[in-house]
């Protein structure tokens, strides 16, 4: 007999919500990750049809000369102006979407995850089964970025905050919420809902 499809679902919250952190824990239980974000900064430096749509868009600053992204050009481009935000995410999810699609093909498990930042936002949710918002409060998210990335200034992470998807919002959309705050422990909730999905898949 066939075995039955693993079905989809999607880990988000906004940034410095604990995606990852919680993503970390389902993968040790054996499900396996698909880390869109990540993902799509991998494909936009070495996806060669949409590194083409970049240059063409964007301009050839885009790639340093040894190919690779001109990571500090681009964010300058799009920061602060919101049609150029739309206009990547216009390249560059649908090619996420693809290979996320290809990825899924690949693997084997009652379920699998895919974890990105945008999930409402891009419309991706529509092609997951069940999701998952990753809640913190925002005063903590701001702090623990703030400790992660040094590089970033509480204005920039401010900024970013105001272009997500409120965490209120998200909570109501989604299926199931995990709260990352100083007050509750993740691993249980992971481990309660990790649980009710395998019944899920019997
Ligand atoms: P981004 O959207 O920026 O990718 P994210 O939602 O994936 O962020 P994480 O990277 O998982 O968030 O968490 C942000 C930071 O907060 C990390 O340094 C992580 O180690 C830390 N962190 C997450 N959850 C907790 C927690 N419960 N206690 C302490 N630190 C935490």
């Amino acid at each position: 007999m066939n075995k039955p499809k693993p079905f989809l679902v999607g880990v988000t919250g906004g940034i410095g919500s604990g995606k990852s952190t919680v993503c970390r824990i389902f993968s040790i239980l054996g499900i396996p990750v698909y880390a869109a974000d990540d993902r799509a900064k991998w494909l936009m430096a070495n996806d060669p049809n949409l590194k083409k749509e970049i240059s063409s868009q964007f301009g050839e600053k885009s790639f340093l000369e040894d190919g690779s992204l001109n990571r500090a050009f681009l964010a300058e481009e799009v920061f602060s102006d919101p049609e150029k935000v739309k206009k990547i995410n216009a390249l560059v999810h649908p090619a996420v979407g693809e290979d996320f699609k290809k990825w899924t093909k690949e693997q084997s498990a009652p379920y699998l995850i895919k974890e990105a930042a945008l999930l409402f936002e891009s419309g991706s949710y529509k092609e997951l089964d069940y999701i998952i918002n990753v809640s913190s409060p925002l005063k903590i998210r701001v702090a623990r970025v703030l400790l992660r990335d040094p590089h970033r200034s509480e204005d920039q992470v401010n900024h970013i905050i105001d272009q997500q998807m409120p965490d209120e919002q998200k909570n109501e959309l989604a299926d199931y919420v995990i709260k990352n705050n100083d007050s509750k422990l993740i691993l249980p909730q992971v481990l309660e809902i990790h649980q009710k999905l395998c019944a899920l898949q019997k």
